[in-house]
């Protein structure tokens, strides 16, 4: 007998025989030799839907998303929906790469806004000193710090609602953006609300890239921000995109939102003129004083659910697992990262929020073979998949499907 018999009938593993036999897991079934899989009944098949499969076969991004289907995508089960995820990440991704940003807050608190998660809003009483601008050098100090410890892009934020009437403030930001590029480095800068002009400044000054996130859904936002519409950050967007600056625009899950709001979010920027080069993913980090200072942490899977759904809603996408990773396990890290997201926030602190340090960092990339993106190595995705490659991509992947005995989704 190959199979001990640690296998017991159905009706011993009941409930009622458990607790008297102390039996607390019936599954328990211990086995000598390994099962061939050849005699195992087949797994029920599951059809997925059409739109599923489109995504996974995706060989390009396409804006005509309909909310209805990227709420299919985003429901499909969450182990069919990573293991797509995955895939399609591979198809335009190098998998082991993962883009490693240092973010560096330039002004710090007194902003006008009411953004209800937000330390730096001068409306709630969080304890934050509001400071002025840090001058150019400390910036590019920092710069060179991130960069000799394996950061590529160097983000600066300043608490700010615009850049109206901040001429000076932006003579200077084009300073530090001219510094960090000339490390070498990817900048990118969230100033609040910019113009066209402005954008097309920022642009001259060598910007790679411009963050203002839409946050959540357009039906969710009134609840969490009143002081600007969503709409004038659709305005601030299009004139970064206009000026051909890369956008990196995403969201704050954890806002009281709905799964709806998660679709929601995705498909405000998965229907832009063009997809965003980054979509940065934030688990909401409650600063006590603010509105959701006391709000329960998001949970994973949701956190999981919408970075799957991403990557194959946009699987040119960077997506940037950040605020909210330092209290993850890097188990949790690790699903992120197979199921598309390819950048994080790294060094000595984020904002105002903790952050993952460089060496913390370097060790977890090494014990799972990833190593720091390089700079411009895909910046937007624009790292030229052509058609034919996609195609091709999708022809060899179905070829091995078909020749292997591993399930498929
Ligand atoms: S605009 Fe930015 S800095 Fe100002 S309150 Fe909102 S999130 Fe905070």
């Amino acid at each position: 007998m190959a199979q001990r018999a640690l296998l017991r009938p159905i009706g011993l593993a009941s409930p009622a025989f458990a607790r008297t036999h102390r039996l607390a897991r019936p599954f328990s079934t211990v086995i000598d030799a390994p099962v061939h899989p050849a005699s195992q009944p087949a797994p029920p098949q599951k059809p997925s839907s059409s739109v599923f499969q489109d995504a996974l076969q995706a060989t390009g991004p396409r804006m005509n998303w309909t909310k209805e289907e990227i709420s299919e995508v985003y429901n499909t089960s969450l182990i069919d929906l990573t293991y797509a995820a995955s895939t399609v990440h591979r198809r335009f991704h190098n998998p082991a790469a993962i883009q490693m940003c240092t973010l560096m807050n330039i002004k710090t608190g007194g902003c006008s806004e009411d953004c209800s998660y937000c330390a730096q809003s001068s409306r709630y009483d969080t304890g934050l000193k509001a400071s002025k601008m840090v001058n150019v050098e400390s910036v590019l100090e920092a710069a060179r710090i991130a960069k000799e410890n394996g950061s590529s892009r160097f983000c600066m934020g300043a608490a700010w609602r615009d850049m109206r009437g901040r001429k000076t403030n932006l003579k200077n930001v084009k300073e530090m953006v001219k510094g960090v590029r000339a490390l070498g480095m990817e900048a990118c800068v969230t100033l609040g609300m910019i113009d066209a002009e402005q954008a097309k400044e920022l642009k001259n000054a060598g910007l790679t890239a411009y963050n203002h996130n839409v946050d959540t859904s357009r039906e969710h936002y009134p609840s969490v921000i009143t002081t600007r519409t969503y709409d004038e950050r659709l305005a601030t967007i299009s004139n970064v995109q206009n000026a051909g600056i890369h956008v990196c625009t995403g969201g704050i899950l954890g806002l009281g939102e709905k799964p709806q709001d998660h679709v929601g979010l995705i498909h405000t920027v998965a229907t832009l003129p063009a997809h965003p080069e980054s979509f940065p993913v934030n688990a909401l980090v409650p600063i006590k004083g603010t509105p959701l200072g006391e709000s329960q942490a998001i949970k994973f899977d949701a956190v999981l659910r919408t970075i799957a759904t991403a990557r194959l809603v946009l699987p040119t996408t960077i997506i940037r697992l950040a605020a909210g990773r330092h209290t993850m396990r890097e188990e949790k890290q690790m699903m992120c990262f197979m199921a598309g997201a390819n950048a994080v926030f790294t060094g000595e602190k984020m904002l105002t929020t903790a952050c993952n340090g460089w060496e913390e960092d370097k060790q977890m990339f090494e014990r799972w073979g990833l190593r720091p993106m390089e700079s411009h190595e895909t910046v937007g995705g624009q790292q030229e998949i052509t058609q034919q490659q996609g195609n091709d991509a999708v022809a060899a992947e179905s070829q091995a499907s078909s020749q292997s005995a591993t399930a498929t989704v």
